[in-house]
């Protein structure tokens, strides 16, 4: 039985006005299971238009309402956790248990965080030396765009909506249309949460035609985007001239830096999780992995043993550490940067094809986990992101050999930096072109941190009070005294 999902806006599950819908596939298996409303822009128009009637009365809402209201639509996604956890791992392919130990308890700390963060919230006040007091206060926005991906697709929904809810706003979000389950899912919860009507908007659709109405309207006056960076450029170009805040979060190319005193306790296991975790489809994995020469071939062993030991099967199945690749899409253009990779001379020492799986899994994109050594610096594999199980092995000589080559890319989201030595490992974090770096482990997250990426990996950053400034616009008020 094929299931329709709705868009949630003002409170009611409705269908696009088209009546018009996008087939929702199982990347497992490859079967249609499900269709989501092909939106447009006069369902975006709908969508703005209530929350529009309901900005003010949001706004004025207490803090710590806002705050109970977030939290319970966190208590009632834990209280359902488990289908949750099964509709992001049938609609993403991702294990089950990656789902359920990852994606869904940060989409609920993600509600949870931001309502404390709603009730801790305050002004700011610069006393001057005559007496004269500033003071800065912080408005929400009004109605705001929330755009997310496929690859986490609870966890960044959330990780946007929350911090602009709790900040006072009236959102309109829109989901990746590759993974639209679970968003679909939380605006069923939003009533019983008790959200009134029009404070968050969820509309499906294509990015074409809901992100690109959602960016153009003139109502809409911040867009928080995750996503590519053709994708975020394109966004920009229209944002920009209308003077919208925008906060894109972009892709990645991450290096991993392990030098011959890296602490070997976990290390191949980190590193294992930072190459292939969700099939590598994370924007913090580390795809280019750098090695100090001395280490080199007992790493390059050690890690290509371990990585042709890791189970790609059902996301159903407990012992599967690799699921399926997220589209059919997504699986050729995967394939496609291996076979380039090869054609750039790169050695593949495991995986580098398709795994093929019997049973309800015969027709799933699944790839094996492919690591591929002798690709130089500035080849297009080692630039370009592949976004999938596939990390290329470099040997670095010095410092500054490994600094030069991690930063030899366009892009600049994270890094790690394996190594005992914590002042050369400082030195180097200083030098990385990046907006976030691990010394000695991988994707540790404090979600009061700044989150974001430097160069052609973003502008802006997420998290903490970094979030809830972008869904405010500061007022400083100046009293002579
Ligand atoms: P994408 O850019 O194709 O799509 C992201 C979202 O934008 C989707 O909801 C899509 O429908 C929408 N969209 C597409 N075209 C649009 C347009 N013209 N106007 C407005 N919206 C539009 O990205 P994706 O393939 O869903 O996700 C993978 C990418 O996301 C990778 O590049 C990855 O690195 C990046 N990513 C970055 C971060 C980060 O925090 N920096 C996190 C996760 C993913």
């Amino acid at each position: 039985m094929i299931i329709t999902l709705g868009n949630f806006i003002d409170g009611r599950t409705c269908a696009a006005q088209s009546g018009s819908y996008l087939d929702v596939v199982e990347p497992a298996s490859a079967a249609v299971y499900a269709r989501c409303p092909s939106s447009a822009a006069a369902d975006v128009a709908s969508a703005v238009a209530a929350a529009r009637c309901a900005a003010p009365a949001w706004a004025a809402t207490p803090s710590a309402e806002r705050a109970r209201v977030l939290n319970r639509l966190a208590d009632l996604i834990e209280t359902d956790i488990e289908t949750f956890a099964a509709a992001e791992s049938r609609d993403s392919g991702k294990p089950l248990s990656l789902a359920r130990s990852v994606d869904i308890p940060r989409a609920i700390a993600n509600l949870r965080f931001f309502a404390a963060a709603a009730t801790q919230f305050a002004s700011e006040a610069h006393p001057m030396a005559d007496g004269t007091i500033n003071y800065t206060v912080r408005a929400p926005l009004g109605v705001v765009g929330c755009i997310s991906p496929w690859n986490l697709p609870l966890y960044l929904f959330t990780w946007k909506i929350a911090p602009a809810l709790a900040a006072g706003n009236a959102v309109i979000a829109k989901p990746s249309e590759v993974t639209p389950f679970t968003a679909f899912l939380l605006g069923e919860l939003c009533n019983r949460a008790g959200l009134p009507p029009g404070v968050l908007n969820i509309v499906h659709g294509l990015g074409t035609d809901v992100g690109h109405a959602l960016v153009e309207h003139a109502e809409v006056k911040a867009i928080s985007f995750t996503g590519s960076t053709r994708v975020g450029a394109s966004i920009a170009t229209i944002a920009a001239p209308k003077f919208k805040k925008l906060s894109l979060e972009l892709g990645g190319k991450n290096a991993t830096l392990i030098f011959a005193d890296a602490p070997r306790a976990g290390l191949i296991d980190t590193i294992l999780r930072s190459a292939f975790s969700n099939q590598g489809q994370i924007c913090l994995c580390g795809s280019r992995i750098l090695i100090e020469r001395s280490y080199y071939a007992e790493f390059r062993d050690e890690f290509v043993a371990r990585a042709k030991a890791l189970r790609v099967g059902d996301p159903n199945d407990a012992d599967s550490d690799l699921g399926a690749i997220v589209s059919q899409a997504h699986y050729e253009k995967v394939l496609g940067c291996i076979a380039l990779a090869r054609a750039e001379g790169g050695n593949v020492l495991c995986g580098g094809e398709a795994v093929k799986l019997t049973g309800r899994c015969a027709d799933g994109w699944f790839i094996a986990p492919t690591v591929i050594e002798n690709l130089a610096p500035q080849c297009r594999s080692n630039r370009e992101e592949i976004f999938g199980p596939v990390v290329t092995l470099q040997a670095f000589d010095s410092d500054a050999d490994a600094i030069a080559n991690a930063n030899a890319t366009e892009y600049g989201l994270a890094a790690s930096v394996w190594t005992t030595d914590l002042q050369r490992a400082h030195h180097i974090a200083a030098k990385l072109e990046t907006g976030i770096v691990w010394i000695n482990c991988w994707m540790l997250r404090d979600l009061r941190t700044p989150f974001g990426g430097v160069k052609h990996s973003g502008v802006g950053r997420e998290g903490g009070w970094e979030a809830m400034r972008f869904f405010t616009e500061p007022k400083n008020v100046c009293v002579f005294l």
